[in-house]
């Protein structure tokens, strides 16, 4: 037999497989990185912080979408979210977030998984087990190179992370509201285990 007739079926947007960061920083400026309490707790541990110095409460009107598919908890002046803490970056006036510094993630080893997940889109095949497709997120202006090198397991590690994660802080939010109509953050943060 052929050996090349033996390869694994195509993947749609097999060339992203060479998409390499050109570092302009958009994906840490002027946007909410929605986290998880996941996130929190493993920069928090990371970086010697606490997990009110890592992440803050957002309202659904603070998104650009009005955080369509994010979870949403039932609080004192309304429903908020997780994501993480922003400030001013005085170098180049941009709203940043508060781990981004010198254009640079000052918390690479422990960024949230969304951000390991960034820019790329995995498609599963029927069998949910063979990624069938890559795409590019369009949600932002990401100016990528195509000369990087990813792998399909990889990314696929880092997507079946996320989906977990995610997974378990919908159950987290889903138990608060159903116990609670109203609540103050520090109580949602002792409820999540990051007080
Ligand atoms: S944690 Fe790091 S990668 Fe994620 S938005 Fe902040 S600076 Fe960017
Ligand atoms: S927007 Fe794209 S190119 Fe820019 S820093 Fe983020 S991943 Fe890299």
């Amino acid at each position: 037999m052929n050996p090349y007739h033996a390869r694994r079926p195509r993947m749609r947007g097999e060339r992203y497989l060479k998409f390499r960061c050109t570092e302009c920083g958009n994906c840490c400026s002027d946007t909410i990185v929605p986290v998880t309490d996941e996130d929190v707790r493993r920069l928090a541990a990371g970086m010697g912080l606490k997990a009110a110095d890592v992440a803050t409460l957002y309202r659904e009107s603070d998104f650009d979408d009005k955080g369509e598919g994010l979870q949403f908890a039932n609080l004192e002046g309304g429903r908020r979210t997780l994501g993480l803490l922003k400030r001013q970056d005085r170098a180049n006036g941009r709203e940043a977030c508060r781990f981004f510094v010198g254009d640079r993630c000052s918390a690479y080893a422990h960024r949230p998984v969304t951000c390991r997940v960034w820019p790329f889109t995995l498609g599963f095949d029927a069998s949910g087990r063979r990624v069938s497709s890559l795409s590019i997120n369009p949600a932002l202006p990401c100016p990528y190179e195509l000369d990087g090198r990813n792998t399909v397991a990889e990314l696929a590690a880092d997507w079946r992370w996320d989906d977990r994660q995610d997974a378990a802080w919908a159950a987290k939010v889903s138990a608060w509201n159903r116990a609670h109509s109203t609540g103050t953050r520090d109580e949602f943060f002792a409820f999540l285990g990051l007080a």
